[in-house]
């Protein structure tokens, strides 16, 4: 039995694959019926529950987690009552901004430059040195852009500080990225030291909210290869087990920096469950698991795109009838759903993978539904 801390989407797909594998799953999440709980066992409380926590200890063979911000003290309880293979130490080192920079550059892959800030003072500091425009982040509880602000000018510099200083956690300094584009490799590791990486993806963010992978990731084959690299070099110098997904720039000049790490499966990710041999979530649950690595190859070119709240109901719709449009461009929709009741603006509500010939028919096929035209405004 496979315990899981949170029960969102990412522990459903999780329980899914597992579940095939033959594991059982028990998930802990506060809200009853959640996406994970509607196909595994759920203990509802919340994740500061120290009861319950010990409860999923002693029903699991293996615990793991969906999300990042588990609390420190749960986390300590379970390593200490049960099996954590992925341990407390990654959560502890991803959970906070310079932390995860510092084990990067300790794995001897590069990061965009950074300054420490706890003062003001050390503002006007930090931006002489890193050049403006550069971007300002809270250390710990920022996701999907919230917590940061882009600074152009010494005068913004002040309010930016003063805003998010004011959200008590400590603050880094980035050099902004003039990035061509965006790219992400999941990489396993299991506890004997073995490491496989899916191939990159690459991505395109809207409002901070990732809106499509495209695999293969448009960039030569030499820098795919070494986004692997790099993503199996930092998997090795954590010593991460489970999977660790690596989000990364590239430059003009194809320079690759590493933006941030999340040691689980990845939103970034969800194209291998059609169009990879294996899914990161069988890998995940392998690695987890102590055995060996499956193979990750690329069966099929491949799109991603997210749904959210505002897109649910029309592609619902265009679902349930024929799509003239994919057979004409050779591309074959694989819709996943989340089981999430609520539709609200910008949650994520559940993905649809692309499989095509040429991923450019794929992204044809998403212009042409029109149910994504606010992306492309
Ligand atoms: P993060 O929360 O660090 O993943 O940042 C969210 C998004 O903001 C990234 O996916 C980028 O598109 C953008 N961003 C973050 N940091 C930088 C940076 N140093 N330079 C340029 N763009 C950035």
């Amino acid at each position: 039995t496979i315990g899981i801390l949170g029960g969102g989407q990412l522990g459903r797909m999780m329980t899914l694959s597992g579940t095939a594998m033959g594991y059982r799953f028990i998930t802990l999440d506060p809200t009853d019926n959640s996406p994970c709980g509607q196909v595994a066992r759920q203990i509802v409380a919340g994740y500061d529950d120290q009861k319950a926590a010990r409860q999923l200890a002693e029903e699991c063979d293996v615990i793991t987690y969906e999300f990042e911000n588990v609390d420190a003290d749960v986390a300590a309880l379970l390593e200490n009552e049960a099996y954590v293979p992925q341990g407390s130490k990654l959560l502890y080192t991803t959970q906070h901004r310079l932390r995860e920079k510092r084990a990067i550059e300790a794995a001897g892959v590069p990061v965009a430059p950074y300054r420490e800030i706890t003062s003001a003072e050390d503002m006007s500091a930090a931006i002489e040195a890193l050049g403006v425009p550069c971007v300002l982040k809270t250390v710990t509880g920022g996701y999907d852009g919230k917590g940061q602000r882009v600074i152009r000018d010494t005068e913004t510099a002040l309010t930016a500080y003063e805003e998010l200083a004011g959200l008590g956690t400590e603050l880094v300094l980035e050099q902004f990225v003039s990035f061509e584009c965006e790219i992400s490799v999941i990489a396993a590791r299991n506890p004997q030291g073995e490491i496989r990486t899916f191939p990159p993806a690459e991505n395109v963010h809207v409002n901070n909210i990732l809106h499509t992978s495209v695999v293969p990731a448009r960039v030569s084959s030499e820098l795919q290869l070494e986004a692997q690299q790099l993503a199996a070099k930092i998997a090795e110098s954590m010593g991460a087990v489970g999977l660790l997904a690596v989000e990364m720039f590239v430059t003009r000049d194809g320079q690759l920096y590493v933006n941030e790490l999340a040691p689980r499966p990845h939103n970034s990710g969800h194209y291998t469950m059609e169009a990879c041999s294996t899914s990161q979530f069988e890998q995940h649950v392998r690695a987890i698991c102590g055995l060996p690595l499956a193979d990750t190859c690329l069966l099929s070119p491949v799109v991603m795109v997210n749904v959210l709240g505002e897109h649910i109901e029309a592609v619902i719709d265009r679902f349930a009838k024929k799509d003239a449009d994919a057979d004409e461009l050779g591309v074959v929709p694989k819709l996943h759903l989340y089981g999430k009741a609520d539709a609200k603006t910008g949650r994520k509500m559940g993905h649809i993978n692309l499989l095509c010939h040429d991923v450019q028919h794929a992204l044809d096929w998403i212009g042409k539904t029109n149910i994504w035209r606010n992306e492309y405004k």
